[in-house]
């Protein structure tokens, strides 16, 4: 929220997309504070995204912590799950048919083709890739197979094909200019599940285009799938947004903050007395931005 401020808003349209499989920690909180900064600094919208396609690995008592350290925290929206907005729902388990509409979109135009291959990286798709489980280059097994080759009966997979060689570049806010070579640097990725539900780097494309995104903020582990999300953008023919990736917490041993540093959990954080004001003091002394 633009907070205090009378003006109307600006276009620039921030997200914060939390997923509720475990507690939020300093690293996340690192993070959606630059991204709120951004918002308020150009007197913009903020959006809460709950990100809750994982049916295996999101709770309710996930969802329900997620919005309390939010605000226990400082954070505040403008639209989201709780108060809605005018791109609603702000929920992805609730947004199946605009994804399974952008997935129809690919196939017709020719992206897609259907994969056989059991692999952990299908497994994986729905989760957005963090430090150390990016997704191996796919060898291409499947790659010639036509969309017609598949039957009801023959469950599989759908992927990108992606353009062996060529080079997506961007630039981002803070890490300046990027460049990954598709086909080496990732590899044809999955679009779409074989349980019917669409991978992280469908969804979080579809959402933000559809919720008017005009600046993604996230953790720099994603640098690499926004190379991915850039080519679904061109694909669909939508325009991509900014990005910003903020550089990651890690612990003293340079290790990334993940749900298994519990003590530094915002919830554990809260409950042993600390204040958010003195965190986010501390953040910038008391922990290394790898
Ligand atoms: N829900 C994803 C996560 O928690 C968000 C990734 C993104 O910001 O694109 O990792």
């Amino acid at each position: 929220m633009p907070s205090g401020s009378t003006a109307s808003p600006s276009l620039y349209r921030g997200r914060l997309a939390p997923s509720p499989t475990g507690l939020l920690h300093l690293g996340h909180a690192r993070t959606f504070w630059t991204a709120q900064e951004q918002a308020r600094q150009q007197n913009g919208t903020l959006i809460l995204r709950n990100e809750d396609l994982d049916p295996h690995r999101c709770r309710p008592m996930f969802l329900e912590a997620m919005f309390e350290d939010l605000r226990w925290f400082g954070f505040s929206w403008n639209e989201g799950p709780d108060c809605g907005g005018p791109y609603g729902p702000y929920t992805q388990s609730a947004r199946q048919p605009r994804y399974r509409s952008a997935f129809e979109q690919l196939l017709a135009g020719g992206f897609l083709y259907p994969c056989t291959c059991s692999r952990q990286d299908v497994l994986r798709a729905l989760t957005a890739p963090h430090a150390g489980e990016d997704e191996p280059v796919y060898p291409g097994t499947c790659r010639l197979k036509s969309p017609s080759s598949v039957t009801t009966t023959s469950p599989c997979c759908w992927r990108f094909r992606v353009p062996d060689g060529s080079q997506i570049s961007f630039i981002d806010a803070h890490h300046g200019p990027q460049s990954f070579l598709a086909g080496a640097d990732f590899g044809d990725f999955v679009v779409w599940r074989q349980d019917g539900l669409p991978s992280y780097q469908l969804a979080v494309t579809v959402d933000d285009a559809a919720m008017r995104i005009t600046e993604v903020v996230r953790g720099a582990d994603l640098l690499r799938s926004t190379a991915r999300q850039l080519l679904l953008y061109q694909a669909l023919g939508w325009q991509a947004p900014a990005f910003h990736h903020c550089p990651l917490l890690t612990d003293e041993r340079g290790v990334r903050l993940a749900k298994r540093h519990d003590a530094l959990s915002l919830r554990q954080l809260r409950e042993s007395g600390a204040a958010p004001e003195d965190l986010r003091r501390g953040w910038t002394t008391a922990f290394r931005a790898g």
